[in-house]
């Protein structure tokens, strides 16, 4: 059974083709710079690359050249979309009715228009990916998988902001929480590692890539985790600020004179590692830069350090324990400094970290002592297997 998996960003397109039974990649692509110049489809098969230079003014046209792609007489991996059994697609927020995944119908994508407002960068672009897939191929059943949806679970004492509650009530601001699908993933993966029912663990979950979230999970659920009403909260990232004092907002506007879109942009685009040292997003630069002297670099580190420590902490305590600590995304699986640095402090738990097996990348060890009372383990995360299997149960 082929499943389509399609994860429309804001200005990009990922997808993969997945045979189910397998479990494994037949394409994977990633259609980039959508509605700005040099846009361009990039397929890789095989290890294998195909790239298309085309006009990609939206994601109507971004999914039009995933479509050629796959089909491509020379470099496609089938001979039409009939071969697809059914479209697994990563929806941003699901707002509060959406728990689990659904199989798409006419009242989901309403649900999704009228929560637009909610993501503004990303349902938009969900719905129009979902649409025009329902065109080429409308026949094939599709579902909905929600990077909200595992978080559902949090209590209001965890969701619901201390500001007037009519703000809840009325405009849905509360807490909603990101990256459910991994975090859902990697727990249930630590438990089959750890041949353990997921239900008997207290797990954190360190979701650290160019986004990053934590999340703390027990009984199998989502107790509480570090993004909020929006993606920008929490721990700093690769280029969003995460927790910030809100009253730096209207500083910024009254007396920086920047206009609410600048704001925003700083925010979200020049902050976070980024922000602190001047140096790139990206922690593999990062790290260099620090390790030949950038002072500001150093301090970036410091900072992502400190905030994720604080973070698990706060998770643990909350959680009234802790068996394991998972790292996963980009920086999770394949920086033991970082994962060093952030279990620093944890000693008093007992948790014991092995600074040999901690030198892993990638993939799935256990990188703290035989007698470390708390684990930790790194487990890659694999949202596109979790986004299939969703779409195979629910079709
Ligand atoms: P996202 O899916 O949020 O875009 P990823 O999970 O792909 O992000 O993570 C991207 C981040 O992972 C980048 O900042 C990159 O620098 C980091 N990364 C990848 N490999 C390494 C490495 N070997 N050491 C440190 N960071 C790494």
């Amino acid at each position: 059974m082929k499943i389509l998996i399609i994860n429309c960003g804001s200005s990009s397109l990922k997808y993969r083709l997945m045979n189910i039974e397998t479990e494994e990649a037949i394409a994977d692509g990633l259609v980039e710079r959508i509605g700005l110049d040099a846009s361009r489809l990039v397929q890789k098969v095989n290890g294998e690359k195909y790239i298309v230079d085309a006009e990609i003014k939206d994601h109507n046209d971004a999914i039009n050249e995933v479509i050629k792609a796959l089909t491509d007489k020379t470099h496609g991996v089938i001979e039409d979309m009939t071969e697809i059994t059914a479209v697994g697609h990563r929806v941003v927020h699901g707002g509060e009715k959406y728990n689990e995944s659904v199989l798409i119908d006419e009242s989901v994508i309403d649900y999704l228009t009228e929560i637009s407002n909610l993501a503004p960068l990303h349902n938009p672009a969900n719905i129009i990916g979902i649409k025009s897939c329902q065109k080429h191929m409308p026949n094939v059943p599709m579902v909905a998988v929600f990077d909200t949806a595992f978080h559902q679970t949090l209590k209001p004492e965890s969701f619901i902001y201390a500001i007037d509650y009519n703000l809840y009530k009325n405009n849905k601001i509360r807490k909603y929480g990101f990256h459910g699908t991994s975090h859902k993933y990697v727990s249930n993966k630590l438990a089959e590692v750890l041949g353990k029912d997921l239900k008997d663990l207290k797990i954190v979950s360190c979701h650290l890539g160019n986004g990053a979230s934590l999340a703390a999970i027990k009984d199998g659920k989502s107790m509480d985790t570090t993004m909020g009403f929006t993606p920008l909260a929490g721990v700093p990232m690769g280029t969003r600020c995460g927790n910030i004092d809100p009253s730096i907002i209207p500083f910024l506007i009254t007396d920086c004179g920047y206009k609410m879109e600048e704001v925003s942009d700083i925010l979200n685009k020049k902050s976070g590692v980024l922000g602190i040292s001047g140096v790139s997003s990206d922690f593999r630069d990062i790290e260099e830069a620090a390790e030949n002297g950038n002072e500001r670099a150093k301090l970036a580190l410091d900072i992502f350090h400190y905030r994720i420590r604080a973070e698990i902490g706060a998770l643990i305590a909350n959680m009234g324990g802790v068996d394991a600590i998972i790292f996963t995304a980009g920086v999770g699986e394949n920086s033991p400094e970082t994962r060093e640095e952030c279990l620093k402090g944890f000693e008093f738990l007992g948790l014991e970290l092995d600074k040999e097996k901690n030198k892993v990348r990638g993939k799935i060890a256990e990188i703290t002592t035989e007698e470390s009372k708390v684990k930790a383990f790194v487990i890659p995360t694999n949202e596109e297997l979790m986004i299939a299997k969703d779409t195979k149960k629910l079709i």
